[in-house]
């Protein structure tokens, strides 16, 4: 029975799907989002560290996230019609800890950086110790495992300089800035649909033609979009297309501790990447929450989106110890306090925003740890895509006007070649 037919239905409303709503609303697109969860930006969405910073390795990442850095700037402009409470972009400068010897791996970064306009400055450690009273600025790194020798003790070097970025901050609430997105986009003509999970995609001649839901309901548009976050893999299986994918995507399990703010920390409360220690961290109010920045003794926690551990475990202790590294004031408090969410993980740590080979099946997946911050522009960016009949072999630009420069959106392709791309930080 066909209840209801809409111009394109959005699978997930996380901070990802409710921006396309809102784009492809604006485009007078009459669209539904449908989610599993009762609210918008209840999934991983939920858990985001919410960092926004523009040092990417790759010249598209920096400018994306610059553009959209500015987006949360004006955020109540961006929505156009906010009439309860907002999420907050705080901005509080990032400073990225290099370690001697290791300057070469941000050498794409600052050189992204220059080419998109971003403005860094690069800081002595002295400079570094006066910002940071009591920061401990001896090497630990490589990072290791708690049950390898070593783990916890400095080793030869220092970490000899910083690269301070002030326009890098992060946002007060993600699932707000998702509710945001949602009430904007239903203030244009979006309708939600919540407590529902879609079950199949339905083709008619070789095209998308709707979704089944869970109570057999079924619904139809002619484009569908996967922005189901870390279970996207699972929808492209409904959609029969994830065997054609060159680029996969699976949910990785992560941890995020929130502790008391040693007090050196709190003269200057940035976000910052560590990953001599192998963390990041940003303030929280009187907290710092302590992100683990993947190195490569970690293992990946692959998952089932459905039936995952969202308790803390040694995990927590062991970025809690790292981040103790640098800080020797932090107290390790005894209850284990923070987050536990998915990050929906590609190949190479860079979502794929593109079309597939389905006729109106579209993919906004594969966010990768990363994507919360591009949130603003993400929407924009899918329905120019959507618009383009001809991404494949026209690919879309998408023009940035707030840092004045347009990107390809090529560079998002699910045919790409996988990129090698730097550490991911939040
Ligand atoms: C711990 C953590 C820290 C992070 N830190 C940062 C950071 O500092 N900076 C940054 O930029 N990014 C960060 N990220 C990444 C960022 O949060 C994500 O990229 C972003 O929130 C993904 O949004 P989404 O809408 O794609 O996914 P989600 O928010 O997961 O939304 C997907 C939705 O799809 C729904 N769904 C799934 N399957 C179905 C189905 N069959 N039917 C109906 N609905 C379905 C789900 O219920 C869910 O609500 C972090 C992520 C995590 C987990």
């Amino acid at each position: 029975m066909c209840l209801k037919k809409f111009d394109a239905i959005i699978i997930g409303a996380g901070v990802i799907g409710c921006s396309i709503s809102l784009a492809l609303a604006r485009r007078g697109l009459k669209t539904l989002n449908l989610d599993t969860l009762p609210s918008a930006g209840y999934g991983s969405t939920s858990h985001s560290s919410a960092i926004v910073r523009p040092f990417y390795s790759h010249e598209v990442s920096c400018a994306i996230a610059h553009e959209a850095r500015h987006r949360w700037l004006g955020w109540r402009e961006f929505l156009g019609y906010a009439p309860g409470p907002i999420a907050h972009y705080v901005e509080t400068g990032g400073l990225v800890l290099v370690r001697d010897g290791t300057e070469h791996q941000y050498e794409n970064n600052l050189d992204v950086m220059g080419k998109v306009g971003v403005e860094f400055q690069m800081l002595l450690p002295r400079e570094i110790e006066k910002m940071y009273p009591g920061i401990n600025l001896q090497a630990f790194g490589p990072p290791r495992r708690p049950n390898e020798a070593g783990f916890g003790e400095p080793v030869a070097g220092e970490i000899s300089s910083g690269i301070y970025i002030p326009a890098s901050g992060y946002v007060s609430d993600p699932q707000l800035a998702a509710n945001n997105l949602k009430v904007a986009a239903e203030y244009e003509g979006s309708t939600f649909r919540f407590n529902d999970r879609v079950t199949n995609i339905l083709r008619t001649d070789g095209s998308v033609s709707g979704v089944q839901l869970n109570e057999d309901d079924i619904i139809s548009a002619p484009i569908i979009v996967n922005a189901a976050g870390p279970h996207s893999y699972v929808i492209n299986e409904m959609a029969g297309i994830a065997s054609e994918l060159k680029i996969t995507t699976k949910p990785h399990r992560h941890e995020v501790a929130y502790l008391k703010a040693p007090p050196g920390y709190r003269q200057k409360p940035a976000f910052i990447v560590d990953l001599d220690a192998g963390v990041y961290q940003r303030p929280d109010s009187v907290d710092m929450l302590i992100g683990s920045a993947d190195p490569d003794c970690d293992p990946p926690e692959i998952v089932n989106p459905d039936e995952y551990n969202d308790q803390h475990t040694q995990q927590w202790t062991t970025q809690v110890i790292r981040a103790a590294q640098r800080w020797p004031e932090l107290g390790i408090e005894n209850n284990a306090r923070g987050t536990v969410g998915l990050y929906d993980v590609s190949d190479d740590w860079i979502p794929i925003y593109d079309r597939t080979d389905l006729p109106g099946y579209y993919l906004a997946i594969g966010t990768s740890g990363n994507q919360f911050k591009n949130a603003p522009v993400v929407g924009e960016l899918m329905a120019t895509i959507i618009e383009n009949k001809h991404h494949d072999s026209a690919p879309s630009s998408l023009n940035l006007e707030n840092i004045k420069r347009a990107v390809n959106l090529s560079f998002y392709s699910r045919n790409r070649d996988i990129q090698k791309t730097a550490s991911v930080m939040a």
